[in-house]
């Protein structure tokens, strides 16, 4: 009787291990899980859905974004997993709701509807809103950047850099465009900040536009990125290794802005 026991339970922890095995592999490398696939430059688009052609021109924006970071990498390729509305989405969701999107080895993970010729993707999070999908994609590219430059135990969902180091980055390059417009300016976006934190009742704020709030170190982290590599010149290798304290450098910024609106 015993034996039997003992065999039942060997065999029940070998299927459970091989269920958690198969489910890790298929996070991990969810391309065969797609009907339809498409290659495009350094791209592999995976979707159960017809693959809109407007995507490539998306993928050569986000490119042209990426390209900025001090973390490209000509030789890496991405796959762009389109994968809303499919049973793959839902084993991503184990992993916790909430985002659009998110980056895996070298996945990028589209959770949400897109559409490509407006180039928009629909959040649903908190409530429904747009995002650029060109943002949204070179975000999650920086991401997968990030994992390929310092390593994967460095940079995973259990160990990374502080969160404002950590998302602020993927924010500051995926909106260069913006960042580089004429009508910009960091000192008006401090004080947007500035006023909205002040507003806020937790740490969602609002994000510019379509509607979108986002956890407000994404916003910070945005910010504070863009006073340390273009008011003090560092690099995001350097942001990294500087020890000092989130809050000294958001003061410093605050400093900064507050001189600088005495200055005009
Ligand atoms: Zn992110």
């Amino acid at each position: 009787m015993k034996k039997i026991f003992k065999r039942i339970l060997k065999i029940t922890l070998l299927a459970f291990l091989a269920a958690i095995i198969t489910i890790v592999i298929i996070i991990l490398f969810p391309q065969p899980l797609f009907a339809n696939k498409m290659s495009y430059k350094k791209f592999t688009v995976c979707s159960n859905d017809k693959i809109d052609d407007n995507i490539k021109n998306i993928l050569d924006k986000a490119m042209d974004l990426v390209q900025q970071s001090e973390l490209y990498d000509p030789g890496y390729k991405y796959n762009i997993i389109l994968c809303h509305n499919t049973f793959y989405n839902k084993i991503d969701d184990l992993l916790g709701i909430g985002p659009a999107a998110r980056a895996r080895l070298n996945n990028v993970i589209v959770k949400v509807r897109i559409d490509p010729n407006s180039n928009l993707a629909f959040a649903t999070f908190r409530k429904e809103c747009e995002v650029n999908l060109t943002y949204l994609l070179a975000h999650e590219m920086v991401h997968c950047l990030q994992a390929n430059r310092y390593g994967l135990m460095k940079f995973n969902p259990f160990r990374h850099p502080e969160f404002w180091k950590l998302e602020g980055y993927p924010e500051y390059i995926s909106k260069q465009k913006k960042l580089s417009g004429k009508d910009y300016s960091l000192t008006n976006d401090i004080d947007r900040y500035v006023t909205l934190e002040s507003k806020a009742t937790d740490i969602w704020v609002s994000s510019e536009e379509g509607g979108c709030e986002v956890p407000d170190y994404y916003y910070k982290g945005k910010l504070m990125m863009e006073y340390l590599m273009d008011i003090r010149h560092l690099s995001y290798d350097q942001v990294l290794r500087d020890t000092a304290s989130e809050n000294r450098i958001y003061q410093e910024m605050i400093r900064w802005n507050n001189d600088k609106k005495h200055e005009q």
